[in-house]
């Protein structure tokens, strides 16, 4: 499968790039994880918006989901112009205003998970771990049909079950919002230092360091990786596009 960078930034957007979205396709299918700001617009210029009928959103914070209604709008009114007609399918954690608002638009349907969950949607295969985060957040592994996995960490502090979650996957893409001196447990999130432990204890090879901060040198995120991972890691950029 192959998979692309829409989005990276933690937070809000840079200019023409996005928060957290990232197209995981394979065989002409297509799933998006995670919607944050400006993927709606971005993702277009890697697939047509009515080419992607399955969205997986991490939690409901507006780095991650706030193009939400964008793209409920786009299949609603494509479908009256009728340019698709198959219905957009929205998978989030379980909750009623959300629920409600897909539902209420057209075209439009809402999927709750949790950590139990397993969807088989084309090739791949999509699996949850509950994060610790400070609202309801899961991490993604998606493994495709030829049993190579990508696995997706959305936000989260370090948990050793996260580690076991992202065992051996082919590539792990991670949040990394903190430099080394500051504490992601208390923020829930990971600095670089967590993260290298992360791919450390999952045996993972080629890392991708993802929801970045807007301050410091980004650069000093991957070296501190580097002490403490195996493996390789790169600063994910938008646009980037992983072979996994
Ligand atoms: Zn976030
Ligand atoms: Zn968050």
């Amino acid at each position: 499968m192959k998979c692309t960078v829409v989005g990276m930034w933690g937070g809000f957007p840079k200019k023409n790039e996005p928060t957290s979205g990232y197209l995981v396709e394979k065989d002409g299918f297509a799933i998006l994880l995670d919607c944050g700001s400006g993927v709606a617009a971005h993702v277009q210029n890697y697939i047509d918006l009515n080419a992607l009928h399955h969205v997986f959103v991490s939690h409901y914070h507006y780095d991650h989901s706030s193009d939400l209604g964008t793209f409920l709008f786009s299949r609603m009114i494509n479908t009256q112009l009728k340019r698709v007609d198959k219905q957009l399918n929205i998978y989030g954690p379980a909750d009623n205003d959300v629920k409600s608002r897909v539902d209420k638009v057209k075209q439009n349907n809402f999927h709750s998970y949790n950590k139990d969950s397993t969807f088989q949607v084309g090739p791949f295969s999509i699996k949850f771990h509950k994060n610790a985060h400070s609202v309801e957040t899961y991490a993604m592994r998606i493994t495709d049909d030829a049993g190579h996995s990508l696995v997706y960490t959305a936000d989260s502090s370090y948990r050793k079950s996260l580690a076991r979650f992202a065992e051996d996957a082919d590539v792990l893409i991670t949040e990394c919002s903190l430099y080394e001196e500051e504490d992601g447990e208390k923020m829930g999130h990971m600095n670089a230092r967590d993260v290298g432990m992360l791919a450390e204890k999952a045996g993972v090879e080629k890392v991708i360091l993802s929801h970045l901060p807007h301050y410091g040198n980004l650069e000093e995120l991957a070296e501190t990786f580097r002490k403490v991972g195996a493996g390789e890691a790169v600063l994910a950029e938008a646009g980037m596009e992983i072979e996994v």
